[in-house]
């Protein structure tokens, strides 16, 4: 399957960046020294070079979008293996390094401080930030980082099982914890599991060597630990390591106790004494899995009726995405786990992709994806193009923007994917899930909180703080003789070994999310034009002010949980499966 990304649309023209630049680093370097020689003898100068650097990045923002999205899609494609890795180990260093030369002219400009104060002033924040973290040794820490993630995509992008003569993905796999019959999913889930932990030595030490570098560029740059270090370059001018320790004490107090209430009526009504990993999927009345569509092109069709219903513009970003073919949604051998939206910077259109396989799940991955898809066109309005850029976006308001759309739209899956029945079930899963979301985010972020404290730990004390942390926030589901599991479960979390740290942000955008749901049940219309003019600011606003904008209130700390687990309960009660 190859994707020609030459026959998009160009509808935004550049001005500054030749027409027949290739992606190599001859002409990348040209366009740097230009940029790096050029007298900024003015603030009329300084903001023109500031637009022209603009170009530069969304430029390669896409053509680092386009290698990524390619050697996901065929993991077993050598030649995009080589195109990404080429990008990871040759290119993106020297950016990065010319990059630094660029950052640091604009930090030393004089005429920085006279820019409009209302327009640049977050911006001017971030650049500031960026540069007095950056160490050039650590450009070689992070191409080494980068090597081993796709060391972890290739070995989890090829694991596969056979069962009942077909070979399968784990990802694959899954759908058979949805069928009542229980010996068939404790056969799938024993041999999925069985199959991630042969491999368990190897993440292990992929995982470990990730550690030590990540904690060595920290310390490089000054910080006591990578923690404290990935909040200032994450740009987490709004929130600090405490407020996330806080909100893990919060799921605690208000979301534990309604996850493991959820799951004694669950064992009630399964008439089973002791829940085990494989009981947590399935219709605990014992009806056969949901089942929204049968071929990649009814999801297609039924999620663009569904956004009909929603609003008319957002449904014509979604119809502009199927003509123009930026979805990849079907599950392959060789394609990555898990789904995504990419942003291709230049154009301005966002791509999808993901590994459907007929599951409920698939259509709200879609419709969530399609939030993220639908901030990338109405960005494309914000009105610099630091604004637009989703290599900007703060995920804490991204997702709050893919989210909502994946609990909203549930609202009218009824007469499209389900009956009545089906849809009220839909939505009795969509509200569990997010349920377990809350509790999953406290235990992958304390988790990592854990890690990056104790750079020196072994892989022993390692294993026992994933379990202590494990307990605190897990359901009432039994592991006894399956310990291995659930000591390794961490390695099956991508974000883990990709994207550290990045976890949090579905915390707190989850809690925007429920309150954009909340509103839309009481004024559809209203919610969804705050929700549209909210992704139209692109990020040109601090966190808080972008949930203002959207509607809702900033916080996830006690009484921010305490409100969305009223709101669950509720759902879960409504929807009362
Ligand atoms: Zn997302």
């Amino acid at each position: 399957m190859v994707f020609d990304y030459s026959a998009l649309p160009r509808e935004f023209k550049r001005h500054y960046l030749p027409q027949d630049i290739d992606f190599e680093w001859g002409d990348l370097n040209r366009v740097f020294e230009e940029l790096n020689g050029r007298s900024l003898g003015s603030e009329r100068a300084l903001e023109k070079w500031l637009l022209d650097e603009a170009e530069l990045d969304a430029y390669l923002y896409e053509q680092r979008a386009i290698r990524y999205f390619n050697s996901t899609r065929q993991t077993d494609n050598p030649e995009y293996a080589r195109a990404y890795e080429e990008y990871t180990e040759f290119l993106e260093p020297r950016i990065k390094l010319a990059g630094f030369k660029l950052l640091k002219r604009y930090v030393s400009s004089p005429f920085r401080g006279q820019l409009s104060e209302r327009v640049y002033a977050l911006e001017d924040r971030r650049r500031q930030t960026a540069a007095s973290i950056f160490r050039e040794q650590n450009v070689d820490l992070e191409k080494e980082d980068s090597a081993l993630s796709q060391q972890y995509y290739r070995m989890t992008g090829g694991m596969t099982v056979s069962f009942r003569g077909q070979e399968m993905t784990l990802q694959q796999m899954s759908k058979f914890y949805e069928v009542p019959d229980r010996a068939v999913r404790e056969e799938a889930w024993r041999l999925a599991s069985q199959r991630a932990l042969a491999d368990r030595e190897a993440l292990d030490s992929i995982y470990s060597k990730m550690v030590a570098l990540r904690d060595k560029a920290a310390r490089s740059a000054g910080f006591d630990n990578y923690r404290d270090y990935i909040f200032v370059k994450k740009e987490r001018f709004d929130y600090t390591p405490d407020d996330c320790v806080e909100f893990h004490k919060a799921v605690e107090e208000a979301i534990v106790p309604l996850r493991r209430g959820i799951d004694r009526t669950r064992a009630e009504r399964m008439g089973v004494d002791v829940l085990r990993p494989w009981d947590m999927e399935v219709d605990p009345a014992g009806r056969e899995p949901l089942r929204p569509f049968d071929r990649v092109p009814d999801l297609v069709s039924g999620a663009a009726k569904v956004m009909t219903k929603v609003d008319a513009e957002l449904s014509s970003y979604f119809e502009r995405m199927v003509e123009l073919q930026l979805l990849d949604l079907d599950s392959r051998r060789g394609k990555a786990p898990g789904g995504y939206q990419e942003e291709l910077a230049e154009v301005r259109l966002p791509l999808i992709f993901m590994n459907a396989v007929g599951k409920d799940d698939d259509v709200r991955t879609l419709l969530h994806e399609c939030g993220h898809s639908f901030h990338t066109f109405l960005m494309r309005k914000a009105m610099l193009p630091f604004f637009n850029s989703g290599a900007n976006m703060p995920n804490e308001f991204s997702e709050v923007a893919s989210m909502s759309m994946e609990v909203i739209t549930g609202e009218h899956y009824e007469g499209v994917f389900y009956d009545r029945e089906s849809a009220r079930r839909s939505n009795w899963k969509e509200a569990v899930d997010n349920v377990k979301l809350f509790t999953w985010v406290a235990t992958i972020d304390a988790f990592q909180h854990w890690v990056y404290t104790h750079p020196l730990h072994t892989k022993e004390e390692r294993t026992n703080a994933w379990e202590a942390t494990f307990n605190r926030f897990c359901g009432l589901e039994s592991y006894e003789g399956l310990e291995a599991s659930r000591a390794y479960r961490w390695q099956r979390q991508l974000h883990l070994f990709e994207v550290p740290f990045y976890y949090i942000e579905y915390g707190i955008a989850l809690t925007g999310a429920l309150g954009v749901w909340s509103r839309y049940r009481q004024d559809p219309k209203d919610a969804i034009e705050a929700y549209k003019s909210a992704l139209s600011l692109g990020c040109a606003r601090p966190l808080p002010e972008l949930f203002e904008a959207a509607g809702v209130e900033w916080g996830f700390g006690p009484a921010a949980l305490r409100r969305v687990a009223g709101e669950l309960r509720e759902a879960v009660k409504e929807y009362g499966q």
